[in-house]
């Protein structure tokens, strides 16, 4: 199967270094590998979003030289897919229906193993089941071996909320595999969701990519930069510092890049002297790597 990858973005704010960083290294891999780069807005949380942060993050996108090979895809205009997925996952028993409260999975230390709520609410939510001693590995191709034991520490998990809102492990799951996407790049946050997902895939039939996770970007403290660190955003009117510091921080030879004098030459010297091998499974903690370049 050609490379294809993807960058996922939720909408809940501006581009941050991290983000930058995923949107830089997942473009260096797919061209690195001749393949394709999808991006795909992942709106599905509307309590969570932006107004009018799709559209900025689509603009600083460009302005950095990353154009998806394929149509934007929007998840809020993809929720048939998803029912579908659901449907199907109830039909074969996968999933179910469940109806507990916060309270009730408090009492369990909130890891769902079997429905203990004694009421019936209007909407439940529906879960997926996680047979006992559920264990899930996976080669991650920057962060190594990855072994979760998911039912004693993820426990049943929920695919749409009581709320009616999708989970988001469900919509990755769909859509990686709609789109064909082959290889999944992405922040080193969500290597804990990972297991989940190759298991929703077996659940469903689907193939499981490849993944590599990137290090995550993290303030001086080491706390990772979140969507919601709305003080570090990444303009777009001068990308060269940025991509200069991106580039570092993905473990690359700073003079590759150091001579190049606009955007198309210092993207055409990234992708011809990128090395995979050299992108670090974590990075110092110092904010200050990547300041804003404005
Ligand atoms: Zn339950």
């Amino acid at each position: 199967m050609p490379y294809r990858g993807r960058f996922a973005p939720s909408p809940t704010g501006d581009l941050h270094a991290g983000s930058l960083l995923a949107a830089f290294g997942s473009w260096l891999l797919a061209r690195r590998a001749g393949g394709e780069w999808w991006v795909r807005i992942e709106d599905l949380d509307p309590p969570r979003e932006v107004a009018g942060a799709a559209g900025r993050q689509l603009a600083t996108l460009r302005g950095f030289g990353f154009e998806s090979d394929a149509p934007v895809a929007f998840q809020s205009q993809r929720h048939a897919l998803y029912q579908d997925a659901l449907d199907r996952l109830l039909a074969s028993g996968a999933a179910f229906e469940c109806h507990c409260s916060r309270t009730d999975l408090a009492a369990a230390g909130g890891i769902h193993r079997r429905c203990v709520a004694d009421s019936r609410r209007p909407q439940p939510a529906i879960r997926l089941r996680v047979a006992d001693g559920t264990t899930i590995t996976f080669d991650d191709r920057i962060q190594g071996p990855q072994t979760q034991e998911v039912a004693g520490t993820v426990g049943d998990f929920v695919l749409r909320r009581a709320d009616g809102l999708w989970a988001y492990q469900l919509a990755v799951v769909v859509d990686d595999a709609a789109q064909g996407i082959t290889d999944v790049v992405r922040g080193a946050d969500l290597l804990d969701s990972t297991p989940r997902q190759i298991l929703l895939q077996r659940a469903l039939g689907l193939p499981t990519p490849t993944y590599a996770h990137l290090p995550l970007v993290t303030d001086a403290r080491g706390r990772k930069l979140s969507k919601s660190d709305v003080a570090w955003p990444v303009h777009a009117d001068d990308p060269l510092p940025t991509l200069r510091l991106a580039w570092d921080a993905l473990g690359q030879d700073p003079r590759v890049l150091a001579d190049a004098g606009d955007l198309a030459g210092l993207l055409a010297a990234a992708r011809a002297a990128f090395a995979p091998d050299r992108i670090p499974r974590a990075l110092p903690a110092t904010g200050s790597a990547m300041p804003v370049a404005t």
